[in-house]
């Protein structure tokens, strides 16, 4: 059976490390990180992550500023608070929760944040600078699988990565990390031919579909790491429940090691965000550049 790897412990730890560091820099420094969310509409999922976002930014003792703007907002009325919030000294980190409605142009509005306050790493100028191996900010979902992929396999030069999804929040960038880490990066999209028989090549499989359990347990290379970005909610015999986009249940009987869904990845991407909100903080106040992993 595989190991699980439990991302709820690894973020829990890792947020506890942050809420030390946040301590000491008040205490030390009277610096106080800010992070200022903006939620756009009430879209259900939205409103969740946006809710425990500021409940974990307020937990480690930063400062937490929500914003939440009417689903029909105008993108100049969206572009000005991103305008107040860049030029605002109290926040340190912008994140503007996805997905945004229709009126909004998604681009436009990310890369209006300023790039020093990008917490999320989406903005094109971090894009090119985590793909030019310049320091950057990375974006939170990738950033906790890089960080569990090392914790479980300490060196991953040399090892051969699959990655199945290529968005611009997930597949991309943890194809742009593994390469840093020397991995033999593959990435597998929609079009790819003979999955199956890609995804049995790979001593690491990140999956970040967004289907169901769609890579099967025997798709999975003998001792290989999973990591499984998914979240899917689905209905099984009658009950509602959160799948990844691995079959779990056969995976496991096959892989070295494996994340669950829930408590696997999903954990790690607020306390990513608020490692990049530390980060920023003290990159800003021309402080020492902390290291947690
Ligand atoms: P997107 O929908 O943006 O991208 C999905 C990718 O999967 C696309 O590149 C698509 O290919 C590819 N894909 C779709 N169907 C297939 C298929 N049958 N075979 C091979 N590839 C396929 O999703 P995201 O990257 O935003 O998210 C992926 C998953 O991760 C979702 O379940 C999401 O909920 C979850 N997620 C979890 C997070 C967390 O905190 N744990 C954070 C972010 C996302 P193509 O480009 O060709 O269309």
């Amino acid at each position: 059976m595989a190991q699980l790897i439990n991302g709820k412990e690894f973020a829990d730890k890792l947020c506890i490390k942050l809420a030390e560091h946040v301590t000491k820099l008040k205490k030390e420094k009277n610096i106080v990180p800010g992070l200022a969310v903006i939620r756009i509409g009430g879209d259900p999922a939205s409103t969740v992550y946006v809710n425990m976002k500021a409940k974990k930014t307020a937990e480690v003792g930063m400062h937490s500023v929500t914003k939440i703007l009417d689903e029909k907002t105008s993108q100049e009325d969206l572009l000005n608070l991103v305008d107040e919030l860049n030029k605002d000294v109290s926040i340190n980190g912008i994140l503007v929760q996805l997905p945004l409605p229709d009126q909004i142009n998604k681009d436009s509005v990310i890369n209006a944040i300023d790039p020093d306050k990008d917490v999320d790493g989406f903005h094109a100028i971090n894009t090119g600078r985590l793909w030019s191996s310049i320091d950057s900010l990375v974006p939170c979902t990738p950033l906790g699988c890089k960080m569990l992929l090392l914790n479980q396999l300490k060196k991953l030069a040399g090892k051969k990565a699959i990655i199945v999804g290529r968005s611009n929040i997930v597949g991309k960038p943890m194809a742009a990390l593994l390469i840093g880490e020397s991995c033999t990066v593959t990435i597998a999209h929609s079009k790819t031919k003979d999955l199956q028989d890609e995804v049995k090549k790979n001593d690491i499989v990140v999956a970040a579909v967004g289907v169901p359990e769609m890579i099967k347990g025997s798709w999975i290379k003998p001792g290989a790491t999973v990591i499984d970005v998914g979240i899917n909610r689905i209905e099984k015999d009658g009950k509602k429940k959160l799948v990844g986009d691995v079959e779990f249940s056969e995976a496991e009987k096959i892989a070295g090691a494996i994340t669950p869904v829930p408590g696997g990845v999903g954990p790690m991407t607020i306390a990513c965000l608020l490692h990049n909100t530390l980060i920023v903080t003290c990159k800003k106040n021309k402080l020492e550049i902390p290291k947690f992993f």
